[in-house]
Formats: structure tokens, sequence, C-alpha cells
């Protein structure tokens, strides 16, 4: 039998798929594209995609061209987006891989043609314009510049216009409706009678403005469950909750006793004041378990919260075990998701750290072997 690490990554593929269907309820018509970028958010992008895709998923989205190569390999069928753009010498690979490029340069836009005309064939590519996000895309003033030179270049055609919202999981601003005006502004230059698709909404849009889900939504963060604002009650649709999707154990490797005025971890940052009972965990930085959560975080052992104590090291972190009777190395500790009644979200974690559920599920996603429950 092989032998793997005691840090597990457990991922729900019945909560991917639950997600999944509650996103496609409120996108109404508008089909679901699946983000699945940054490793599927750190749950394995192959395998949620192929999850979503049982679901009827027909359309994925990834952020660079490698990760649409790797999808096509995997059998993936669908439209792939490459999202973040592509070196002009790369261009062959949105042919072989039959991939969907975003482009905002002309030059990225030439290459594919000459790639195109080379192999007689005609590529569909969708225009990223910025419409207030401060990132990717072309002005929209440039719109029609681009919508000419598309229409008058051989081999290419304008299948599709994007935006990206900046902060709609806010529905105190009006940030979400300022751009979406913006953006019916730049989709009225291509024209009443553009045939191409129109898609802005992320998951923040598809929850709290549905009047933006327009040809297509592309959801990330809901799709693993969360909801973007980082409060998990707003994870709700039609009265259904979003469910996550990932959780994260190890085991206990030591349990010990320490007198009053032990000092824990490297730079003694925590000392006992009472004699108490620790356990040391297998898990650390290393692993994607944030340094921060030193002195900070908790993990769940026995259906309890256990502190951590002192600094979280590269492989290894102590957490207190005074309160909580008959702790045995080997027992199982949940850093990520519930045991018993209690649980920690990503967004707990990333509240005690200052960042999101995101980077929380692609650090501990990413770092540790991943099983997946059916
Ligand atoms: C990541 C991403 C999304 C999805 O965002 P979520 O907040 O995770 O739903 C949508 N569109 C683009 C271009 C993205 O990069």
């Amino acid at each position: 039998m092989a032998v793997i690490s005691a840090n597990r990554i457990h991922v729900d593929t019945g909560a991917l798929a639950h997600n999944y269907r509650l996103i496609q309820e409120a996108a109404g018509h508008a089909p679901v594209l699946a983000m699945v970028k940054g490793d599927g958010y750190g749950h394995g992008m192959v395998r949620v995609a192929k999850t979503f895709s049982n679901e009827g998923c027909r359309n994925f989205g990834v952020a660079e061209l490698c990760e649409g190569i790797e999808l096509r390999q995997a059998g993936l069928a669908g439209e792939i987006y490459v999202t973040v753009g592509f070196s002009p010498d790369d261009a062959a690979a949105f042919f072989t891989y039959n991939l969907t490029p975003v482009v905002f340069s002309t030059s990225s836009i030439t290459a594919l043609a000459t790639e195109a005309v080379q192999l007689g064939k005609t590529i569909g590519v969708h225009l990223k314009v910025d419409c207030g996000m401060g990132r990717l895309g072309v002005g929209v003033h440039e719109v029609e510049y681009y919508q000419n030179l598309i229409g008058r270049t051989q081999g290419v055609t304008l299948v599709g216009i994007l935006s990206h919202f900046p902060e709609s999981e806010n529905v105190q601003t009006e940030s979400t409706k300022q751009v979406f005006s913006v953006f019916s502004d730049a989709c009225k230059v291509l024209g009443n009678d553009f045939p191409g698709i129109k898609h802005i909404a992320n998951s923040g849009a598809v929850l709290n403005f549905p009047e933006t889900c327009c040809d297509m939504v592309r959801s990330g963060i809901a799709l693993y469950g969360y909801s973007p604002d980082g409060v998990a009650d707003h994870g709700q649709i039609n009265g259904q909750m979003l469910r996550p999707a990932m959780a994260l154990t190890t085991r206990v490797a030591m349990v010990k006793e320490m007198p009053a005025g032990a000092g824990i971890s490297y730079g003694h940052t925590y000392v006992t004041n009472k004699p108490t009972r620790i356990a040391v965990l297998p898990v650390g930085y290393e692993d994607g378990y944030p340094r921060l959560l030193s002195n900070n975080g908790e993990v769940l052992i026995k259906g309890q919260r256990a502190p951590i104590l002192g600094r979280v090291c590269m492989n290894l972190t102590m957490i207190d075990i005074t309160a909580i009777e008959n702790v045995q190395p080997e027992d199982e500790v949940v850093l990520l998701g519930a045991q018993g009644v209690e649980k920690i979200t990503a967004d707990d974690i990333g509240n005690k750290i200052g960042t999101i559920s995101y980077e929380i599920l692609c650090m501990l996603g990413k770092n540790n072997q991943r099983l997946y429950i059916e």
C-alpha cells in the first residue's frame, strides 16, 4: 500500500455538484462557465472540471494557456476559455487543442490570424474590455477599433465580449451598476445585430445582481461553496446554502505535558503559564498552513476547538489540548472543515490572517494530497 502524507485535502464532489446546480438556478437561462483556474481554486482542476461537466457544464475558464491544454489532454469536452492572454508564439496551441482565446491586444489577434490562415481555419475570439475594474482589457473607446480590426482580419471572428466586476460581492456600493452600465455601452458599440455572447457576471454578481447575468456567467468561488464577501449566510440561493467542498485534516504526531513556564516552538513566542498538555501536529507552512496563524489559529480535535500555541513551523504546529480529554497520537485533527458540530471555514482562517477564502483554498489545496469523496 502506498504511504501518503498525514495532511489530506478532502474534496466533496457532491458539494461541488450541489453548488453548480444552485448557481445554474440563480443564473436562469444564462449558462454557467466554471472558473477552474488556480488548480480549481485548489480543489484539483481536472477533477472539478469533470464534476461540473457531469452536471451539464459546457464552459470552463482558466487563466493560462498551459492550463487549458492540460484540461483538453485530460479529455474534457466543451469550451475552454483562456482568460489572461498568451504569448503570440504560442498561438498555434489554440488550434491544436481547440481552446477559446480572450484577446485584448493587436499582437494576439494577428498571431491567431496568421496561424488560422495557415491552417485554413477561422477562430472565434472574445474581446476583453475594462469597464472600471482597472485591470485587464481594452478601453471602451477602443471597442470599435477592435471590432473593425477583427472584422477585416481573415481567420478571426468576434464571437464574444466580456468584462469583470471589481466589487460585485458588495451590495452597498453603486460600483456594479456603474460598471454594468459602461459594459452595456461597450456592447452597444458592437451593434444590435452582434451575434456573439456578452458576459461579465462573477459569483458576486450572480448572487447579488442577477440582472447582470447576460448570455453567460463566470462563476468561481461560489462553485466551491463560498460567498465572495466572506459572509457564509450570503452564500444562499432560493433558501439553499452553498456547501464548502474542501476540508483539510492531519493526525496528531505526539502528545506531551509541559510544565508552567515552558517556551513553545521557535522564538518561544508562547510560554505556558500553567501545566499544559500539547499535541504536536505534522503540518506547517510548507503545507500551505499559514505561519500567520502562529498564536492565532485554531483546529478541531475530538469535536472541540484547540488553539495554536507558538509559531507554526515548516512541518510542525503545536496546539493546546489541556481542556480536551483522551487525545492520542494518530487522532484526526481538522484544520479546515467540520468535526462534530464545530467547523472552521476558509473565511474563518482568512479573517484571522487578513486574507480571503480564495487564497486559503488555493494555498491549502495546491500544497496537499487531495482525496475525493464521491
Ligand atoms: C476568477 C474570475 C472569475 C470568477 O470570480 P469569482 O469571484 O471566483 O466568482 C470570473 N471572471 C474572471 C475573468 C476571473 O478571473
